[in-house]
């Protein structure tokens, strides 16, 4: 079980190569029409970077279903400086080194999100999301078999605020899965240039996609997933 946000991103009708969707000039929001441009304009760039690779037939079908598990509720952190043992990072606010042995304190955010099955918990730096904890109820664990819990390592949330369930943190797994960018694809993938850490590949312009998940390049994203996994 791979427990993530892997929720398929909805489609968005407004990157359309068609100019023919432009609002009229008089119309009040024709302001958009710029904005489409430029995602016209930032498309094609990412286009032209695209490799003409296409899978061949046999590696072009999907592997793995994967279930996924993720919380709706959510929590404040309290002791966010203490959750990493080297820091955060100055320029891009991503953590240093390792979850520590501090445990994670929190109070929910509202009245009902202690009651759900898990959630998140968010470290944040003037409101800029620096990374996401996930966090597990226990009767979510319950769910688990014995063979399941063991894969993940858990600790014990320390609720600060109301809330009857306890919660535990997901610290680490024995499951790795090495992120990948999908071949011939154009990803967004800035780097930091204090300490290197480069943000998992986005394709959020329809250009950026591979031309083997777009081979008409129409302009719109189909529902594809937004993880993939690889199988050597
Ligand atoms: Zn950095």
């Amino acid at each position: 079980m791979l427990l993530t946000n892997c929720l398929p991103i909805p489609n968005e009708g407004i990157m359309t190569d068609n100019p023919s969707d432009a609002f009229p000039p008089g119309s009040p929001l024709s302001f958009i029409n710029e904005g489409l441009a430029a995602g016209r304009r930032l498309s094609m760039r990412a286009a032209a970077g695209r490799s003409p690779f296409i899978p061949p037939p046999d590696l072009a079908r999907v592997l793995l279903r994967l279930k996924c598990a993720a919380g709706v509720g959510g929590a404040n952190i309290l002791n966010q400086e203490e959750l990493f043992t080297g820091g955060y990072c100055e320029a891009c606010k991503q953590p240093r080194g390792a979850r520590s042995d501090a445990s994670l304190r929190i109070r929910f955010i509202d009245a009902y999100s202690w009651r759900y099955g898990g959630g998140l918990a968010q470290v944040r730096f003037d409101q800029r999301i620096s990374v996401s904890l996930l966090y597990f109820s226990e009767d979510f664990l319950a769910l688990l078999t014995p063979q399941e819990q063991a894969q993940f390592y858990w600790r014990r949330v320390e609720n600060l605020g109301k809330g009857k369930k306890t919660m535990h943190e997901l610290i680490g797994s024995q499951l790795h899965v090495p992120l990948a960018a999908l071949r011939g694809g154009n990803p967004d993938t800035p780097q930091c240039n204090r300490c290197g850490w480069r943000r998992q590949p986005q394709y959020d312009l329809v250009g950026e996609l591979p031309a083997w998940l777009d081979p008409e390049d129409d302009g719109k994203r189909r529902d594809q997933p937004d993880l993939y996994i690889y199988d050597r």
